[in-house]
């Protein structure tokens, strides 16, 4: 990858929005599975309707999604690490499909979060589920990272030409200093009625939280310690030192003690809050 090297093997499969094609997709995934004794035949099939990250799960995202005319959209890193890949699914991205007004450039973040999901697992080593899962730390981070990574680097692609971008349907793409206001404003409305500033959590008003407020914590952190600093200097220790060790040892400061400093900045005005973005 053009900015952050290669996280290794990784096989990335778009459902579309016809059923049965989704289903052959599903099968030209089982194929080398079953070859390679990833899974079973069985297993392959049983995997293809799961509700959390099956082949007809995202064809039903997008399904309903245009039969309503309502956006909807998913996707996730969903494992592979035990068969040597990192294995990627997408429900159709409808701005590059040009459908329902989605900003194409929304999509193109989408593929730089997730990859940068890639990146984090590329430096955890152990198979063991729960230990993965330790690794990557809360989800404030793992996502707020994804999120703060994904925004700042196809702003600088964009901006040095190394990305291009798709004409946008409906209203202009807000550039970055716009979206993480929105994002802030977000935040602001939102944490009184959710259990911390920073919530470890995937479900409900503080699981959305968690990706903006998250992504500003990382945009701070960069601020403080270089926008290499995940990749270059925190990532690399997470084996040896574990998700806490590392940042510790990496910031300076426990997670905990960094919380609490992140809330004196979420309390400062708007303008004060803007100066720690990187400028394009
Ligand atoms: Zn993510």
């Amino acid at each position: 990858m053009i900015s952050w090297g290669s996280s290794g093997r990784l096989e990335y499969w778009v459902v579309g929005t016809d059923r049965d094609t989704a289903i052959a997709l599903s099968d030209a995934f089982c194929k080398p599975r079953v070859e390679r004794v990833d899974m079973t035949a069985r297993e392959c099939l049983a995997d293809r309707t799961n509700e959390d990250h099956g082949f007809l799960m995202y064809h039903r995202i997008v399904a309903d999604a245009l039969a309503n005319a309502k956006p909807a959209s998913s996707a996730g890193h969903n494992g592979g690490y035990q068969w040597g890949i990192h294995r990627y699914s997408s429900s159709l991205p409808l701005g590059f499909a040009g459908q329902l007004e989605i900003h194409p450039e929304g999509d193109q973040i989408t593929l730089l979060h997730e990859y940068w999901h890639s990146i984090q697992m590329s430096f955890i080593h152990r198979t063991d589920h729960q230990i993965r899962k330790k690794q990557m730390g809360p989800v404030r981070f793992s996502e707020g990272s994804a999120v703060a990574m994904a925004e700042i680097t196809a702003e600088n692609l964009w901006a040095t030409g190394r990305l291009s971008r798709a004409a946008s349907q409906g209203d202009p793409w807000p550039n970055f200093k716009q979206r993480m206001i929105n994002k802030m404003n977000f935040i602001q409305e939102k944490i009184q009625d959710c259990d911390s500033v920073l919530p470890d959590t995937y479900e409900g008003v503080d699981g959305r939280l968690a990706y903006k407020s998250g992504g500003w914590a990382v945009a701070y952190l960069l601020y403080r310690h270089g926008r290499g600093v995940l990749r270059e200097r925190f990532h690399p220790r997470v084996a040896e030192l574990g998700w806490e060790g590392a940042f510790q040892k990496t910031f300076g400061q426990t997670s905990t003690q960094f919380i609490e400093e992140f809330k004196g900045f979420l309390g400062l005005p708007l303008e004060k809050q803007i100066e720690i973005l990187p400028k394009f």
